[in-house]
């Protein structure tokens, strides 16, 4: 299969880095373009470098007040910065801090032009997807929120509907109130339940608000979810959604932090879950957009095991392939372990024996269960006509 699809990439992307200490680490975008790569599945041609945002852009969803001080963030003291969310143990400063977020709105830009304008039938930025930048400030490791600049990019450029669709195990908050009030932008999040996980928002009720009630969804999932249950009600609630909405493009935020294996969340995923994901989007994209789609990274912090098998995934499915099965390419393996500190993979999926077991997995699953019915309720579908797989 000859699809055109690019795959946006440039070192000055590495440069959004907050300390070695901190957990996001944009190592990952390198080590999954060298999987795709000694996988014969991307060549040098579908790589292109990305372009830089202008600040008009960053405004598109930013305050200038917040974009001035992301710009002075090392010249500022502590008291001022952190209004702005900015100098954080979460958030902390470094240098030229702008310049690397607007490195990284660019890439999501470039990805945004190469199929909105080049004629690209989809385009990645792994880079990219911080989906928790605010207006004014910012959170949870996300200054500019490139997602939702993209969105407004998309609106005002071209006036198409767009669906974003947010599979991080955190809630995309900052696109959610971006576009909260906006019909022709529909957001869906699944993600582990907000009660014990940053950002702690993502109910189920969170509607939207005046034209735009009606066009935001939620799916929060129990702690400790797995594949089957994780499958059946992302596949049932975005297909619903998307009959709902009828998008004409769609943007994806591909964080890789539902695995069993990440340090920052308690969901349970496996691969199979980064095989199904960008199944659906494909699916999707084909069926109302055209095949435009945009996918971006996020979060996903065990960087080695799990978050460069699911990227190469959503570039493999983009590609309108199947996701690999089988093991990794040797050369890939051999050539990192030497630096990862834990073992890495052999094979694309995980061998069962390190699945863990959930005693209360029935009991989550009826919880989810329940959670969608709750949000198939809003799109105008009947609940009994869709099936709940086990
Ligand atoms: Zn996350």
């Amino acid at each position: 299969m000859n699809k055109n699809i690019k795959f946006i990439f440039d070192h000055s992307l590495l440069n959004y880095r907050f300390n070695d200490e901190h957990p996001f680490n944009q190592k990952r975008v390198i080590l999954t373009k060298e999987l795709l790569k000694e996988s014969g599945q991307l060549t040098e041609d579908q790589i292109i470098p990305p372009r830089v945002a202008s600040d008009d852009e960053i405004a598109l969803i930013h305050d200038l007040a917040y974009i001035r001080a992301v710009k002075s963030a090392n010249r500022m003291a502590q008291e001022d910065l952190i209004k702005f969310g900015i100098g954080t143990e979460d958030t902390p400063v470094f240098s030229n801090m702008h310049e690397a977020a607007a490195q990284i709105v660019g890439a999501t830009l470039s990805a945004v032009e190469a199929v909105m304008i080049d004629g690209a039938q989809g385009a990645v930025n792994f880079a990219g997807g911080l989906h928790h930048g605010f207006k004014q400030k910012a959170s949870g490791f996300c200054i500019y929120n490139d997602a939702a600049i993209a969105i407004k990019y998309i609106r005002k450029k071209f006036d198409l509907k767009v669906l974003y669709v947010d599979t991080d195990a955190h809630h995309g908050d900052g696109v959610q109130w971006a576009f909260y009030d906006d019909p022709k932008v529909c957001t869906f999040s699944i993600h582990e339940t907000g009660r014990y996980l940053f950002p702690g928002t993502g109910n189920v009720n969170e509607r939207g608000i005046k034209e735009g009630h009606g066009f935001s969804f939620n799916l929060p999932i129990d702690a400790f979810t797995q594949d089957e249950s994780y499958i059946s009600i992302y596949e049932n609630a975005l297909r619903e959604i998307a009959d709902f909405f009828q998008p004409d493009v769609i943007i994806t935020q591909n964080g890789a932090d539902s695995h069993f294996y990440d340090p920052l969340t308690h969901l349970s995923g496996s691969m199979a879950i980064y095989e199904k994901i960008p199944e659906v989007a494909l699916e999707i994209s084909k069926l109302y957009c055209d095949g435009k789609w945009i996918a971006l990274g996020g979060g996903g912090y065990d960087i080695w095991r799990v978050v460069p098998r699911a990227w190469a995934q959503v570039w493999n499915v983009m590609k309108d392939e199947h996701p690999l099965h089988g093991d990794l390419p040797a050369t890939w393996t051999l050539k990192w372990q030497k630096e990862a500190p834990v073992t890495l993979p052999l094979t694309w999926h995980d061998p069962v024996e390190e699945i863990p077991v959930i005693p209360r997995k029935i009991e989550i699953e009826e919880k989810n269960n329940g959670t969608l019915m709750n949000l198939l309720k809003y799109t105008n579908k009947k609940s009994g006509s869709t099936r709940i797989g086990m």
